[in-house]
């Protein structure tokens, strides 16, 4: 074993993780130890200081038959007692020449029996109080504790009660390995170690290891002399002895002198074990001088320790049980929210809703990331690096993404660690960047430190050696947890889990219902063009008749009718040509709805040629320039209706014109799809009409002006290109122009 002192040089403690804590061939000396052969009971090794507890010589001993240390009798009890699980007590001795009496323990470990003598400690009386009755009454008011946290302060006090120790603490190992102190019972008169956190090297692996082996480690003297065996190694095997379980064995340097440090005089520890692991210890400290617990009180702590894992286990399921289901309540009434209000920043952000999303998972802060906007709830970065963060979430590609160290994935985050060190973060959308966050603080933030926090930390170099001090080891702690948060608990992460699947659940049904729509407006349309179609046809012969009629009334009675006659059957004839062409623009109408598209490769420059010579008496007339830039090319799409759309769009640009000079440009715009536009220099339309246009007879200028039109036109064109899974739009400003835009194939994903 390394006898390292502990200096201000070497003070990492995980020097500790090397150590061989188990082999370290020695013991304390409130006891002898005998490693005896396991066939021949021939003593192999003896502590040095046989000869004081039994007045048996050491070379009397070593090589001697356990009988003549034990006496024959007592010798044979060793032959019966079930040794393979760890010491057992076998009997009580007493040495006449000494004056000792001793327990005599026994255990079998790699090879050979360990048997140790554990004084009793002077003017012992046997216990006078009935232990088993305080212990079931402990364990009854522990069970009946309503939460884990009273489950523990009960514990600890209990404890204390049991063995009397100034101090009596529960602690809890974090997955890295470091702790902090859940619960304490002190005398009054000592400072506080509640709440102390502690690094992973404070509590070496190998200690951890052997705490987890032995329910109970008993220190009565910090300040001990460690009695070596003797021979140092086993003489069969010239190897140390693997003294893991022993209930003497001397205890690491590095361990006795960091209790010294906290000025710790005897201890005592117990592990709390969890699922066959090591969850966290119950330490107790005394402070005044060495205290020596008894066989039957170290008993009663030990029976109580092994009670605490049951219960705590049990306790925890259940509070994680609860927590479990309050999650999932939020959850249900999340989702109740979304599927009232779609709109996730209304859902789950606003103030005024009964739940948002911060009640999900205990966090700090949580943030809504939804259509490039951000909803922030508590304590979270600013609005624009949350959009950063939800960018660079994007990239990772993963449905649910949790870290209580973001800035060690996301360097950015460093500068807002202290409320965003943990990140979980939803995924909703595959396509769009939609995100629920939650972000959790620095752990430095929201820890407590239990003693005067302006103290600086101490650290004081005595001879070399460092003073390991609690507020010593929460100043390394605090290096360790630089940029890190209160990890997220394998159930929260589930919930949030959970909420997605609930929320795509949703989304999954209202797509349903969105198609369930469609198909129907799609047979109404379907309706209502063939509606529109008989309507028209149907409508056109009556007209027809009147229109006749009155031709022939004014033709015939020339000479009867009066002036005013006349004129009003003038008027009824204008009104039904008006009224042949409104219904001839909505047979046209109907009839694109219904016509099958025939789809063929077209060029559209030869298409784009025709429909400016359909336009030519106009262009003349109206002297305007027409501009074509780039070659159109060619495109999948019905020659004869693309060419309508051409013709109703460069008829409308050179209709709605009032400059003196006038042009109008054709061309396409090299995006996916292609954008084809027709551009002129004309009136301009205003901005709240620019959809209006659109709507059937619907037109912004008397009848008659800009030389009349139906007003179905531009419904026409759009119908006709959203046929093509296209869409038709307009940009303009009154006074200068307008761009009608339109594609001819569906907008592909990102
Ligand atoms: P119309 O047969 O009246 O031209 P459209 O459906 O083609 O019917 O157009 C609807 C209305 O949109 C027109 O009445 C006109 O007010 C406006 N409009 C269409 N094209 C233009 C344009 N190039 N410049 C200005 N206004 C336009």
């Amino acid at each position: 074993m390394s006898e390292q002192a502990i200096t201000a040089k070497n003070v990492d403690l995980s020097n500790c993780d090397r150590e061989l804590v188990q082999y370290v061939g020695a013991i304390q000396p409130h006891g002898a130890m005998l490693v005896v052969n396991e066939q021949t009971y021939a003593i192999l090794q003896a502590s040095r200081n046989i000869e004081n507890i039994t007045g048996l010589a050491l070379d009397q001993v070593i090589g001697a038959p356990i009988e003549s240390v034990l006496g024959r009798g007592n010798a044979n009890l060793l032959g019966r007692a079930p040794l393979q699980d760890g010491p057992v007590y076998v009997l009580r001795e007493s040495f006449s020449e000494t004056s000792t009496s001793v327990n005599v323990f026994a255990h079998r470990c790699g090879g050979v029996l360990l048997i140790e003598l554990e004084s009793v400690p002077e003017g012992r009386v046997p216990p006078t109080i009935d232990l088993y009755s305080k212990l079931r009454m402990g364990i009854a008011r522990l069970q009946a504790t309503p939460t884990l946290q009273a489950f523990f302060d009960m514990a600890v006090s209990q404890i204390r009660d049991f063995t009397d120790y100034d101090r009596v603490m529960a602690y809890k190992f974090h997955p890295d390995g470091s702790g902090h102190v859940i619960a304490e019972a002190k005398r009054d008169d000592l400072e506080p170690y509640l709440g102390l956190h502690y690094p992973a090297t404070d509590i070496p692996a190998p200690a951890r290891r052997l705490f987890g082996l032995s329910w109970l480690r008993h220190l009565p003297d910090t300040d001990y002399s460690p009695v070596p065996l003797v021979p140092e190694h086993n003489p069969l095997t010239g190897q140390p002895v693997d003294m893991s379980y022993s209930i003497l064995r001397s205890v690491s340097v590095m361990y006795s002198e960091y209790l010294k440090n906290m000025g710790v005089k005897s201890t005592t520890v117990m592990p709390l074990m969890r699922e066959g692991k090591l969850w966290g210890l119950i330490s107790a400290m005394h402070h005044d001088a060495p205290k020596h617990l008894p066989y039957d009180v170290r008993m009663a702590a030990e029976f109580l320790a092994h009670m605490l894992s049951l219960l705590m286990s049990a306790k925890e399921s259940v509070q994680t049980y609860e927590q479990r289901l309050r999650m999932s309540s939020v959850t249900d009434q999340l989702v109740n929210a979304f599927n009232r209000e779609p709109d996730l920043h209304v859902a789950f952000g606003s103030r005024s809703s009964p739940v948002n999303v911060l009640a999900q998972v205990p966090a700090g802060g949580a943030a809504v990331v939804s259509h490039g906007k951000v909803t922030l709830c508590g304590s979270t970065p600013c609005a624009s690096d949350v959009l950063a963060l939800a960018a660079w979430l994007d990239q990772q590609k993963q449905p649910v993404f949790a870290t209580d160290a973001l800035s060690e994935h996301y360097p950015p985050a460093a500068q807002y660690k202290t409320t965003a060190s943990g990140l979980l973060a939803l995924h909703l959308a595959h396509r769009s960047p939609e995100y629920l966050l939650w972000f959790r603080p620095e752990q430095l933030q929201t820890v407590t430190w239990a003693g005067n926090p302006n103290k600086p930390v101490e650290i004081d170099e005595t001879n070399g050696l460092l003073v390991l001090r609690p507020r010593n080891s929460f100043a390394r702690w605090k290096e360790s947890v630089l940029g890190r948060a209160e990890p997220w608990q394998p159930w929260e992460i589930e919930a949030v889990a959970n909420l997605r699947r609930a929320l795509f659940e949703a989304l999954l049904g209202r797509a349903e219902e969105i198609e369930r729509i469609n198909r129907e407006l799609i047979e109404l349309n379907v309706e209502l063009d063939s509606f529109a179609y008989a309507a028209s046809h149907d409508l056109k012969e009556p007209l027809r008749g009147i229109h006749h009629l009155a031709t022939f009334l004014k033709r015939e009675n020339s000479t009867l009718l009066s002036e005013e006659a006349k004129k009003q059957l003038d008027m009824i004839m204008r009104l039904t040509r008006r009224m042949d062409d409104l219904i001839e623009a909505l047979l046209h109408y109907s009839k694109t709805g219904r016509s099958e598209l025939t789809i063929e490769t077209v060029d559209l420059d030869r298409l784009l040629d025709e429909a400016i010579a359909t336009c030519r008496h106009r262009i003349a007339e109206t002297n305007t320039a027409v501009r074509r830039s780039d070659s159109l090319g060619t495109a999948a799409c019905d020659s004869v209706q693309v060419r309508e759309v051409f013709t109703n769009l460069i008829g409308n640009a050179l209709k709605y014109n009032d400059k003196s000079t006038r042009w109008i440009e054709v061309g396409v715009e090299q995006a996916r799809p292609k954008r084809y536009f027709v551009r002129d220099n004309g009136i301009g339309i205003e901005q709240r009409h620019l959809e209006r246009i659109f709507l059937i007879f619907r037109r912004l200028h008397g009848r008659d002006e800009f030389g009349g039109g139906s007003g179905a036109g531009l419904t026409i064109a759009r119908k006709t290109v959203e046929r093509h899974g296209g869409r038709m739009w307009v940009i303009s400003k009154p006074g200068e122009g307008s761009t009608f835009y339109f594609t001819l194939e569906p907008e592909s994903d990102r």
